[in-house]
């Protein structure tokens, strides 16, 4: 753990204080940090279990909310299949926090979108639970949240909550769905539909890989500077600290130099987006 005296090899037990069930496939767990945790929205622990191995999950918990430490994880493989039937006691082996995060604190004053596809509202409701917590240091906040249908939402009562609390929270599902009454399409048809001050903004995107070109392509369109412009990447880290190569992409090591990067330090890199 960050801080503490132990190896970054080494996972270290942690005890599921709540376990619950946030859609039919995500589900969210939460455990007291060990001792001398800390973290970074947008850093990652590698999470495992012995004889299932480890994957890299997003803190999707706020740095500032310092009783527990919350991860919302998708039910697709072995490991996260095996996690999903762990309940409040059992014990879950982490090691991290790993790689760069978002640096919020540079954003003072300015205008933050926000724009997650699917499970990439994770990561960030880390940040954006930081960022509203300190509301007055900056300026807009507006979230354009895509899923394919409305069973898909995550965190349905924060996202009013935050609506509340002074960010434009923007929905919108893949295919029409009976009885949805709001906007349908994907993300990127959500981006039109808000006034971007391209000096002031600050752009946060994480989702799917697919999602990255286009909604940059939309993007394109206004003149938002790419340092300005944060993305997460999503690739196979082992180690989690640049050393066995899994997550390498050309000259960078995701795990350790991300999983956040500025679409200026990537934009040269054929294989990254
Ligand atoms: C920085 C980072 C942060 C992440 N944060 C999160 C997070 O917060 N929450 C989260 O849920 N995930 C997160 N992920 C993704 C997560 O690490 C992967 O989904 C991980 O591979 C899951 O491990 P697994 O053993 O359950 O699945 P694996 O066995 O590794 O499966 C991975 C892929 O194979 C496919 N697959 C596996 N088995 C089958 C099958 N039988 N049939 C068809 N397809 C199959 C899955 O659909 C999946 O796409 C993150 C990844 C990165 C890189």
């Amino acid at each position: 753990m960050q801080g503490a005296d132990t190896h970054p090899y080494m996972p270290v037990p942690v005890r599921l204080e709540h376990v619950e069930r946030v859609t039919e496939k995500e589900t969210l767990f939460a455990f007291l940090p060990p001792r001398g945790f800390a973290f970074s929205p947008g850093q990652f622990l590698m999470v495992g279990l012995p004889g299932y191995g480890e994957a890299p999950i997003s803190i999707s918990s706020p740095p500032s909310q310092k009783e527990r430490i919350e991860l919302c994880i998708r039910r697709v493989g072995s490991l996260t299949t095996t996690l999903h039937r762990l309940n409040r006691g059992d014990t879950l082996w982490i090691r991290g926090p790993f790689g760069r995060g978002f640096p919020a604190e540079k954003w003072l004053n300015r205008d933050i979108l926000f724009i997650a596809g699917g499970i990439g509202l994770v990561p960030l409701r880390s940040l954006i639970k930081e960022v509203l917590k300190r509301r007055n240091d900056y300026h807009n906040l507006t979230l354009l949240y895509g899923v394919k249908s409305p069973q898909e939402i995550l965190f349905r009562e924060e996202l009013k909550m935050w609506q509340k609390e002074g960010m434009d929270v923007r929905l919108t599902i893949d295919r029409p769905y009976p009885g949805w009454k709001g906007n349908v399409g994907v993300v990127t048809t959500l981006i039109p539909q808000v006034e971007i001050d391209e000096k002031r903004t600050v752009c946060c995107i994480v989702g799917p890989p697919v999602m990255y070109k286009y909604v940059i392509l939309s993007l394109g369109n206004r003149s938002i500077r790419g340092e300005d412009i944060y993305l997460s990447l999503e690739r196979k880290m082992k180690c989690g600290m640049g050393k066995c190569g899994h997550c390498q992409i050309n000259s960078i090591y995701t795990c350790e130099e991300g999983p956040v990067f500025t679409l200026q330090e990537i934009r040269h890199l054929p294989e990254a987006i």
